[in-house]
């Protein structure tokens, strides 16, 4: 897997709380998309599939 950042930002949802990456630890942000999170800066990816 590629550490490919994608930024889907919606302006709507900017304020809403978002999980941080476990290896930066905090102050890192995860990305989210619709079945998972990635993080921009070490490319680790959380998949949230249920
Ligand atoms: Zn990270």
């Amino acid at each position: 897997m590629g550490a490919h950042k994608y930024y889907t930002v919606n302006e709507n949802k900017i304020t809403r709380t978002k999980p941080f990456c476990p290896k930066c630890g905090s102050g890192v942000f995860l990305a989210e998309h619709a079945d998972r999170m990635t993080c921009g800066r070490c490319g680790y990816t959380k998949y949230s599939k249920k």
